[in-house]
């Protein structure tokens, strides 16, 4: 038997099941009697689903289908069909500073730190975003009050070095550490950007009902 040669690499996803396994493995042709080819690798799996593009149909009418597209270039067509209907459905553009796009409850924009109503700050110095936090952006000191809850004295984050990944609020057991809708928080400077804990807890004041909102909104999904 000649050698099984290596023609392709497939994945197979796990159909069912909440955990959802991507394989990835490789296909092999044992070229047999006559040439022909024939597939000894994957096996058939069951709850497991073929995910890779299909063989083209080769039947006649789906063959002068696809002639027909590549001739007529009916891609194009097509593509210039949705454009045009976008334009005509809504504009275009957006005359921004003064019209804003809508933005996601997910939205990930500049941090803050939130208060509970009674204006005490909810991070209980837990650290937890600290250590998850990807970019190290984030630098935590904390110390115990006089009436024995543990607070922060120290609360910076480095947003230059932030990749707005969203962990850190992920993290947070007390939804302190978010990050809100605000996008518009460009500067001149390096040094505005290293935020500490002053600042971000006046981010949270400051957003503080459109953080509640997006947090309400998306509340099924955490
Ligand atoms: S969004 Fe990601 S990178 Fe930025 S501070 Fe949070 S955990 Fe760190
Ligand atoms: S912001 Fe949240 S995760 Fe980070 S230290 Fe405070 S309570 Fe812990």
């Amino acid at each position: 038997m000649s050698l099984a040669k290596l023609f392709s690499v497939s994945s197979r996803v796990r159909a069912t099941g909440a955990s959802s396994l991507v394989l990835r493995h490789a296909q092999y042709s044992t070229p047999s009697d006559g040439g022909k080819t024939e597939m000894v690798y994957p096996p058939n799996l069951p709850g497991y689903k073929y995910v890779n593009a299909e063989d083209p149909n080769m039947s006649m009418k789906e063959m002068s289908n696809r002639a027909a597209q590549t001739l007529f270039w009916t891609e194009l067509a097509r593509g210039f069909a949705v454009t045009l209907a976008h334009i005509f459905k809504e504009p275009a553009t957006i005359n921004y500073p003064f019209e804003k796009g809508p933005l996601s409850p997910r939205f990930r924009g500049e941090h803050a730190l939130r208060r509970y109503p009674s204006g005490e700050e909810r991070c209980i110095a837990c650290k937890l975003c600290e250590a998850i936090c990807p970019a190290q952006a984030i630098t935590i000191e904390a110390e115990e009050r006089k009436d024995g809850s543990r607070r922060t004295t120290r609360y910076d984050i480095d947003m230059t070095k932030c990749i707005y990944c969203g962990f850190c609020q992920e993290a947070c057991p007390v939804d302190a550490i978010v990050e809100g809708p605000n996008f518009e928080f460009s500067t001149e400077t390096h040094e505005e950007l290293l935020y500490n804990k002053e600042k971000l807890l006046s981010n949270g004041d400051k957003w503080e009902s459109e953080i509640a909102t997006n947090i309400r909104a998306d509340h099924l999904y955490r």
